[in-house]
């Protein structure tokens, strides 16, 4: 697929702002096929300033999955591949990475995060920072053929609301999970469609129009590909919307650790 083909929907609107869109800094987080896609869709939104941040590393069996990576990449760190691979292949230098995890970053000054990782403790704890920070976060996720979006703003609920709902229906991962499950291989054309999707919400926060963003949970079904959207409210649960009096979990005492 190449960045440069004009295949990206979002046809640039009336509040498009190229400026603000290339200088804006976004955090990538996960650079498995999901993250690959997800870059080469914002570089497509003209977005040129992304850090893509991930631990592990290129494996075999990865070849021919990673959209990016090729068998000589094979034990380097899929952040680097990533970041190396989209500057070869766009000549932008704007990809730094991070090998390691989102938690040693030393700052949160982005104006925009796009999460694109299975792990819902990972998702857990850039959803807590981004609150503490008022960074907007776009948790985006594919499974098989099945594509989930939720666009937390400063207001309104948070990811971890939305996997609150999620488990009340018995559909998704419960936070109190160590590790994410073994899930099903997403399907390489609803992980493009689900990261044009993030590309389009994070165009509207760098552009200054977040109040264009889906609102609710954003379901997209590959199988015949149909979007639908539920509304979703504050968790009274859930800890990223209360006081500082209130009752530590695991989760949000980790929001004091790290060098920040
Ligand atoms: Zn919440």
């Amino acid at each position: 697929m190449d960045v440069t083909d004009g295949s990206d929907p979002h046809i640039p609107p009336a509040w498009y702002d190229g400026s603000r869109t290339a200088n804006a800094r976004v955090l990538v987080v996960g650079a498995g096929s999901l993250g690959e896609e997800v870059l080469q869709a914002l570089f497509a939104c003209g977005f040129r300033r992304m850090l893509i941040v991930d631990p592990r590393t290129v494996g075999k069996d990865d070849i021919g999955r990673l959209p990016l990576a090729a068998e000589s990449d094979v034990g380097r760190f899929r952040s680097e591949t990533a970041s190396r691979r989209m500057r070869e292949k766009t000549t932008c230098p704007g990809f730094a990475y991070h090998a390691g995890y989102v938690r040693e970053l030393d700052g949160w000054n982005f104006e925009v995060i796009v999460g694109c990782t299975g792990d819902v403790d990972t998702r857990l704890f850039v959803n807590a920072r981004a609150r503490t920070y008022g960074v907007p976060y776009i948790d985006v996720t594919a499974d098989g053929t099945r594509g989930k979006l939720q666009v937390v703003l400063a207001k309104g609920p948070c990811a971890e609301c939305g996997m609150g709902r999620l488990r009340t229906m018995g559909l998704g991962a419960g936070p109190s999970r160590e590790r994410a499950a073994a899930r099903t291989r997403a399907d390489p054309s609803t992980e493009r469609r689900m990261a044009s999707l993030a590309s389009g919400e994070a165009l509207r926060i760098a552009c200054g129009r977040s109040d264009l963003c889906t609102k609710g949970m954003l379901y997209y079904d590959g199988a015949d590909g149909s979007t639908y959207t539920i509304a979703l409210s504050v968790d009274p649960k859930c800890p990223n919307h209360s006081g500082e009096g209130s009752k530590w979990t695991s989760k949000s005492s980790m929001q004091g650790t790290g060098p920040l």
